[in-house]
């Protein structure tokens, strides 16, 4: 990535060239004018002419893990003025990895992948290809072949190195636990009873073995769906180094495509996932 200094320019041109796919991947001349469009769009940032979407839920006591995970917790160390007059405040934190807005490591269902600070950043950051299937989508629903054969049809071949976000419209359901996962209940007998659209392995399979995405997003609490118990979705994905990123918020104020994701979750050494800061760019 490279920035021209600000002082170079009129602030009104200040570019950013933002090379964001990932260097692997093949990289085909596009076979037509959308797909080419798509490419340059999605390949530079123009930040006069644009606006950051915060896709990140706030972290606090409210926030969706997993009905056997412990919640997120901050506790207070200090708050107020100090005997030497100025004011302090610090916490403590605690959560499980995968709550909230946060990423799967592929080292979460597939032995041996990435964890979460292996993670190459170009499968982090890349151009989004957003395909909602909100008008669709009931409590069961699992984001099939020909969702991305339609997407395709009306905006081109998802490109190399695309970070594909699914909007399901679970996100704006988020601050209510039961209208979000199925149920209020936590504990071991809540995961039956949990029920949210997800992609289906079906798809995950087709997507790894035709496309060369960076990585999946989704405004769920899984990338499988909630009544899934053997979790395929992630295996498949997994298996081939492609992170997940769950309960993302916010993806109703992204375009199907010409915006840019920037996922950076904390590195943790090892893990299997972390919380997540994830934003986009896209074109005013
Ligand atoms: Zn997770």
């Amino acid at each position: 990535m490279r920035m021209k200094p600000l002082r170079d320019a009129p602030a009104a041109a200040a570019l950013v060239a933002a090379a964001v796919l990932v260097p692997s991947c093949r990289a085909p001349a596009p076979a037509d004018s959308a797909s080419a469009d798509l490419a340059a769009s999605a390949t530079t940032i123009d930040l006069a002419h644009g606006a950051w979407i915060d896709l990140t839920h706030a972290f606090n006591e409210s926030s969706i893990y997993w009905p056997t995970a412990s919640g997120f917790r901050l506790d207070t160390v200090a708050w107020g003025r100090t005997d030497a007059g100025y004011f302090y405040a610090a916490f403590d934190y605690a959560a499980a990895e995968h709550g909230g807005t946060h990423l799967d490591a592929p080292a979460h269902f597939a032995e041996g992948r990435h964890s979460a600070d292996r993670i190459p950043l170009e499968r982090l950051i890349g151009p989004a290809v957003v395909i909602d299937v909100s008008a669709r989508a009931s409590a069961d629903y699992q984001v099939s072949v020909s969702d991305i054969e339609a997407w395709e049809a009306e905006h081109g071949r998802i490109p190399d190195g695309a970070i594909l976000l699914l909007r399901t419209g679970w996100g704006g359901r988020y601050g209510d636990r039961a209208a979000y996962l199925g149920t209020e209940q936590t504990g071991p007998d809540a995961v039956p009873l949990l029920h949210f659209p997800g992609l289906h392995p079906e798809t995950a399979r087709w997507l790894v073995g035709n496309r060369a995405i960076a990585a999946v997003g989704i405004d769920t609490p899984s990338i499988d769906y909630g009544q899934s118990s053997t979790f395929e979705s992630h295996v498949i994905l997994y298996s081939e180094n492609v992170p997940g990123f769950e309960n993302v918020a916010n993806l109703d104020a992204l375009p199907p495509t010409g915006s840019i994701v920037f996922a950076l979750p904390m590195k943790i050494e090892g893990g299997s996932g972390a919380p997540l800061r994830i934003v986009a760019w896209r074109r005013r």
